[in-house]
């Protein structure tokens, strides 16, 4: 009897220890702080894009904002004489980025960190799987387990009937359920309206309504059933819409992404009017439509920067084509018409720019090969690829996304704006490979030394990338992908 307690005490306690172990194991780091939160930088090239550059000033930071432009803060904040010749610029704004869920690996830090360490000191988060991740973000940015940019949220998706695709999803049965939708939204402390999958066009006039009375924004994807400019989506995300409805094979994303051998230059200019005509902002994420190419050869993917980045589960699970994220199946037989969309989707971009219309950089962080930060810069690239002058593209991941996002000066860099700014050695305005001379990041007055980051990122990589993470998440996200997407179209 005694033999067989001995046992069972001994098969709890290595089990107890075993989870425990496992759980430690598991635990990220937290390893970035802040070096100052009161400094002065001197003698600095002060950059706000297309509008003012001012050389030689004093910029001051105290209690989360810009002081002052010219000195008057002398021994009472912390100069960093080293930073003095830097050119300073507002932080970039993420407008379509995804944030991870609440799982056992969380990943919330390292994703807030990521884009931290990219200079995005503030994104929109437009939609989760299942509503734990802007919380999740929120929670850890508020109890002061890790810094992070600001987080601007939609809430869950709104479409208009089942079958959904991810979890965290509200349905409009009719339109007049599109009130009481955006007022929850609004409750709830979000910014935005992320209309989806599935929507007729009198529900998706019932949402516009919704969200001009609620004071929200409204970005969505244009339904598969109607065309651009029927849907009349105030911020169109992806370029959904473009390609005329009747000439997509089937009512799946990647034709919606890819089949744009229908678009020819009457549609590209009849595009440009309509946007005009209604305003309409697009945020074309260009960046997630050309990393898809890389699955032309999945095997030398796995060798691409971007790949090295997230945990292993992303690049050997989720955004393999063969039996990751069920949407990307079949995708090597779309390679050339993926090539093809982006040539297209990127002349629209610039033709929309050209005409005056106005334009977000997102990213759409998560989808294949697209991780939070780089994929900014890659955005960057891609506007500048376009035609638009380099400075314009700093104006519009700045400022000029702020404006839409009801944070008052966000993005400006005058006194009592909010201090949310990158230094750079080199001027970035002048050369995009000038992103890679990033001396410090500053996200709510909190200054981030390149060394503070550095250190952070191997930490983080050292987490992240070992061979325990590997092998409890991997065959984790193999068992869990399937559950999480429900829809495979
Ligand atoms: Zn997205």
């Amino acid at each position: 009897m005694r033999r067989v307690l001995l046992l069972i005490v001994i098969i709890v306690a290595v089990s107890v220890g075993v989870v425990c172990g496992l759980w430690r194991a598991l635990t990220p780091p937290s390893p970035l702080e802040a070096s100052a939160t009161r400094f002065s930088l001197r003698n600095v090239t002060v950059i706000e894009p297309t509008v003012r550059r001012v050389s030689g000033a004093t910029l001051s930071v105290r209690n989360g904002r810009i002081a002052m432009d010219h000195g008057g803060m002398e021994g009472a904040a912390q100069g960093y004489g080293d930073l003095a010749g830097t050119y300073v610029l507002p932080g970039l704004v993420d407008m379509h980025a995804h944030l991870p869920p609440r799982t056992p690996l969380r990943l919330s830090g390292y994703f807030l960190f990521l884009f931290l360490e990219h200079g995005v000191t503030s994104i929109r988060d437009v939609g989760d799987t299942d509503g734990t991740s802007v919380d999740t973000a929120r929670g850890g940015i508020a109890n002061g387990d890790f810094p992070g940019p600001r987080i601007f949220s939609c809430g869950p998706m709104v479409a208009g009937a089942e079958p959904i695709r991810w979890a965290n999803t509200e349905i409009v049965e009719t339109p007049a359920d599109a009130e009481h939708v955006v007022a929850a939204l609004a409750d709830a402390g979000h910014t935005c309206v992320k209309s989806y999958e599935d929507l007729s066009l009198e529900k998706i006039v019932a949402l516009k309504t919704a969200a001009a009375k609620h004071g929200l924004q409204m970005l969505g994807h244009v339904p598969t059933l109607l065309a651009y400019e029927d849907a009349l989506i105030p911020d169109v995300q992806h370029f959904f819409g473009v390609p005329p409805p009747e000439s997509l094979a089937r009512d799946h994303v990647l034709d919606r992404a890819a089949e744009w051998t229908a678009v020819d230059e009457d549609r590209l200019a009849e595009i440009v009017a309509v946007t005009l005509e209604h305003d309409i902002i697009n945020t074309p994420t260009l960046v997630s439509t050309h990393q898809l190419l890389l699955l032309r050869d999945y095997e030398a993917a796995l060798d691409d920067p971007s790949a090295g980045i997230l945990p292993r589960l992303y690049a050997e699970v989720a955004w393999n084509p063969s039996d990751g994220m069920p949407i990307w199946k079949g995708i090597d037989q779309y390679i050339d018409r993926i090539e093809d969309a982006f040539q297209k989707k990127r002349a629209l971009t610039g033709r929309l720019f050209d005409a005056g219309a106005r334009l977000h950089l997102g990213s759409d962080a998560q989808q294949p090969f697209v991780v939070p930060g780089l994929s900014i810069h890659q955005e960057m690239g891609h506007f500048v690829d376009a035609g638009i002058p380099l400075e314009e593209v700093w104006a519009l991941a700045t400022w000029k996304a702020a404006e839409t996002l009801g944070e008052p000066y966000l993005g400006r860099l005058h006194p009592g704006a909010p201090a949310d700014l990158l230094i750079f050695r080199e001027d970035p305005t002048l050369d995009l490979a000038a992103l890679d001379t990033l001396e410090a990041v500053v996200a709510q007055g909190k200054l981030y030394t390149r060394a503070d980051l550095d250190r952070a990122r191997a930490v983080y990589q050292e987490h992240f990338r070992s061979a325990v993470v590997d092998l409890i998440s991997i065959p984790a996200a193999r068992f869990t992908l399937r559950r999480t997407i429900l829809r495979d179209y």
